[in-house]
């Protein structure tokens, strides 16, 4: 384990050093094992060793300014008014904005303006409604060990990491749902269905319940306290306003099983990391394109190395992977619990 001060505190830098020492994945890695076993080698693995980076469109950066004044908005809950924090969202968006399009936007809808606007309309239409949850913490960095429990077959310890969007009280029941915040352009009713069990907020309960077990959260007993997740998506249009928040309650058995599958994907990626050069076996073969996932949001950062082959030119174009969760592209949250040993908040 990595440096920890007496005091139970943790730099992001020794959180990242951490990170590159363990064998870690997270939803988007799983996923894109699941979508694309080329994209995956490319992005975890690269053709000569080092992982390449995937460019990120404007779609994702203008949701990472709406997590940015998520955040803020929600710090400060009990001591802030609503007004301060509402401001404080602009802020955040603001600045986030300034940082990621430089340039500005491609697009009508991903203006500064439509998208403080969004916010704005997001805090009006929320605010009788959060009256009824306390946010415990208004962003989370999750860092969980997943290893063999007494009764399994052994397999090798693996990490898994995350950043929820909160976990939430709710006030009159005093249990506990965990946050995740969606932007979409393509219909939020569409895409609040999709999360009823999607792998990424399943991810996040068993995550939180996993830490419950080990202690990190005092103020609940039970690890079947956290009922499921809280899923909120905000349409990203440039006329019409659209959101919806909605609660998904998780059994027992629905994080289990996304455990076990989870265990699943993670072992059947090392044997496909294993079999390359086995028996000659090529590695293009092994990490076989997935053609129906190329346009599927937009046309894939590895097009030009699936449409022209892996050259020094093709290879020119990407940066070293470097992205995790907890930093992504903006500051880490300023909590972030992890198993064994202790509690950390990140120092600044
Ligand atoms: S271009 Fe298509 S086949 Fe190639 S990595 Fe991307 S999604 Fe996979």
């Amino acid at each position: 384990m990595t440096n920890i001060s007496p005091d139970g505190k943790l730099t992001i830098d020794d959180l990242i050093s951490f990170l590159d020492t363990v064998e870690w994945y997270d939803n988007s890695r799983i996923e894109t094992i699941q979508a694309c076993k080329r994209k995956a080698y490319y992005s975890q693995i690269g053709p000569t060793g080092t992982p390449l980076a995937k460019r990120v469109g404007d779609g994702a950066h203008f949701g990472t300014c709406m997590h940015a004044a998520h955040e803020s908005y929600y710090t400060g809950w009990s001591s802030l008014t609503e007004t301060a924090r509402r401001l404080n969202g602009v802020r955040a968006f603001q600045n986030a904005y300034s940082e990621l399009f430089p340039n500005g936007p491609q697009r009508p809808i991903h203006t500064l303006v439509n998208g403080l606007d969004i916010w704005d309309c997001y805090c009006d239409a929320c605010l009788v409604e959060d009256r009824l949850y306390r946010p415990v913490d208004p962003e989370i960095g999750l860092v969980v060990r997943v290893a063999p429990r007494s009764h399994e077959p052994v397999f090798k310890p693996f990490w898994y990491v995350g950043r929820a969007d909160g976990v939430w009280e709710r006030v009159a029941h005093h249990d506990y749902f965990v946050g995740e915040l969606k932007t979409s352009s393509g219909g939020v009713e569409r895409r609040i269905k999709s999360l009823t069990f999607h792998r990424q907020p399943v991810g996040y309960v068993f995550q939180v319940r996993e830490l419950v077990k080990e202690g990190k959260f005092p103020e609940v007993n039970n690890y079947l306290d956290i009922k499921g997740s809280f899923c909120t998506v905000m349409g990203i249009q440039a006329q019409k306003r659209d959101l919806d928040r909605e609660y998904f309650v998780l059994s027992e058995e629905d994080t289990e099983d996304w455990r076990a599958e989870t265990i699943e994907n993670v072992q059947e990626w090392r044997t496909r990391r294993k079999a390359v050069g086995e028996m000659g076996r090529n590695w293009k073969h092994i990490y076989y394109k997935e053609t129906e996932e190329c346009t599927k949001y937009g046309l894939c950062p590895y097009w030009d190395l699936c449409k022209f082959g892996v050259t020094p030119d093709s290879l020119a174009d990407f940066t070293i992977e470097t992205w995790n969760p907890l930093i992504g592209s903006r500051p880490a949250p300023e909590h972030v619990e992890i198993s064994d040993p202790g509690t950390i908040r990140i120092s600044r």
